[in-house]
C-alpha cells in the first residue's frame, strides 16, 4: 500500500479532544441543560423550518441573530460575531492572535481546548497555574503580562472545570495593564448571573465569549458568539469559515433567543440544583467539594477513576478529570434534573458504602 506523507509536525503528540461522551441514563458529564427546549419553542421552530430555503447559502454573518443579540446587549451588530459553537470562535481567536512567534497566556486547570488551539496554530503557551484552591494567581499573571510579550489571554469565568468566577477587579486591572486581547469566556455566565459586558465600553482589548449550549439548551445545534469592539470583530471575520453557521442553526438560534426570557425558570432551577447538590455532597466526608458559580461541581475523592466506574455502572455519567494535570482525583458533575441529582447522590453513597464495607454488604 502506498504510504502517506506525514501531516504538519505540530500534530505530533497532540491528542484529539475527547469529550468522553458515553450513553447513560443520567447524562451529567457535559454541562448541558438537562431539559430540552419547550415544546412551544419547538413548534415555532418547525413552523419556520417550512419556509427555509435549503438550496440557498445562509447569510455568512447570521445578521438577524447578530442584530437580535446586539439589541439585547445595547450594542451594534458590528460588535457581535456568531460562530459554530463557542469552540469555533476559540479556534478563530488562536488563528487571529496566535501563530508562530506569538504567545498565549493560559491559567490552568481550565478548558483544555484553549491550549490545543494554541498548539495547533504554533502559538507558544505561557501557563500560569492556578493556586491550590483553583483561584487565579493574580500577582503572577499581572507580573508576567508586564513583560509586554503576551498576545492573547483567556480568563474563564466561571471557570471550567473548577467552577468559580474570576474576580471582577482583577479582570479590570488586567485589561488596563496590557494591550493583549483578553477573552473572558462567559460560557457559564448565566449560572453566576454576572458579566463583564459593561467593561466593553472602556476596553478595546476585551472579548466576551458566550454560548447557546448551556443555559439555552442548544448544545446539539452548535451556536456561540462573541461581543467585542468592531475592529476586533473585523479581525475575527478575516479568519473564519464563511458559511460556518448554517441556515437551520441561525433560525433555531434566533427563535430561542427571542424566547430567552422563558429560560429564566430553567436557569433558576439549575442554580437551585447546584446549591442542593453542593450541600448534599459536602455532607460526605470522603469528598472534597469545590464551591461553584456554574452548572457543575468539581469534587475530589480518593481513587476517583474507580468512583467514576462505580457511578457509570449505576447509570450515571460524570466527567473524569483524574488524569488531567492539577486535577488529580477530580470528577466534574453537571447539575441534572432533581431526579438525576438524587440518582447521582444515591450512586455516590452506594460506591462509598461498598468501599467502607466491601461488596458483601
Ligand atoms: N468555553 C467553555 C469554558 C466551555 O466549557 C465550552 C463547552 N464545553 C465552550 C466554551 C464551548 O462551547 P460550545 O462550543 O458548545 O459553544
Amino acid at each position: 500500500m502506498q504510504t502517506y506523507r506525514k501531516p504538519n509536525g505540530r500534530l505530533e503528540g497532540l491528542e484529539p479532544y475527547d469529550p468522553k461522551y458515553l450513553p447513560a441514563e443520567c447524562m451529567m458529564s457535559a454541562n448541558e441543560n438537562p431539559s430540552n427546549i419547550d415544546e412551544d419553542i419547538q413548534i415555532q421552530i418547525r413552523k419556520r423550518m417550512k419556509s427555509l430555503q435549503f438550496n440557498r447559502y445562509p447569510d455568512p454573518l447570521a445578521n438577524k441573530l447578530r442584530t437580535a443579540i446586539a439589541n439585547a446587549n445595547g450594542l451594534e451588530k458590528e460588535n457581535i460575531l456568531i460562530g459554530n459553537g463557542g469552540d469555533e470562535l476559540l479556534f478563530n481567536f488562536a488563528l487571529a492572535w496566535g501563530g508562530p512567534g506569538r504567545k498565549f497566556l493560559n491559567v490552568p486547570p481550565t478548558f483544555s481546548v484553549y491550549e490545543n488551539n494554541a498548539l495547533l496554530t504554533g502559538t507558544e503557551v505561557v501557563n500560569i497555574p492556578r493556586k491550590e484552591d483553583f483561584s487565579i494567581d493574580q500577582e503572577a499573571v499581572l507580573e508576567r503580562v508586564a513583560q509586554g510579550d503576551i498576545d492573547y489571554i483567556i480568563i474563564t469565568s466561571p471557570n471550567n472545570p473548577t467552577g468559580q468566577l474570576a474576580d471582577e477587579g482583577f479582570i479590570s486591572t488586567l485589561l488596563s495593564s496590557t494591550d493583549a486581547l483578553v477573552m473572558v469566556d462567559e460560557a457559564y455566565g448565566e449560572f453566576s448571573r454576572t458579566t463583564m459586558r459593561p467593561y466593553l465600553a472602556m476596553h478595546k482589548n476585551l472579548v466576551l465569549l458566550r454560548t447557546f449550549s448551556k443555559a439555552f439548551a442548544l448544545a446539539g445545534v452548535r451556536l456561540g458568539y462573541i461581543l467585542a469592539h468592531e475592529d476586533v470583530i473585523r479581525e475575527f471575520i478575516k479568519v473564519r469559515q464563511p458559511y460556518s453557521v448554517d441556515a437551520i442553526s441561525q433560525m433555531v438560534g434566533l427563535t430561542v433567543f427571542e424566547n430567552r426570557a422563558r429560560f429564566s425558570n430553567d436557569i433558576a432551577d439549575i442554580i437551585d440544583g447546584r446549591d442542593y447538590l453542593f450541600g448534599r455532597l459536602s455532607e460526605m466526608e470522603e469528598l472534597t467539594v469545590f464551591p461553584s458559580d456554574s452548572n457543575f461541581i468539581l469534587v475530589r475523592v480518593d481513587d476517583a477513576h474507580e468512583m467514576w466506574e462505580g457511578l457509570y455502572k449505576r447509570g450515571v455519567l460524570v466527567r473524569d478529570f483524574s488524569h488531567s494535570a492539577g486535577l488529580e482525583n477530580c470528577l466534574r458533575i453537571s447539575v441534572g434534573t432533581p431526579e438525576e441529582n438524587e440518582k447521582l447522590i444515591s450512586a455516590i453513597q452506594a460506591v462509598l458504602k461498598e468501599r467502607r464495607f466491601g461488596d458483601g454488604f
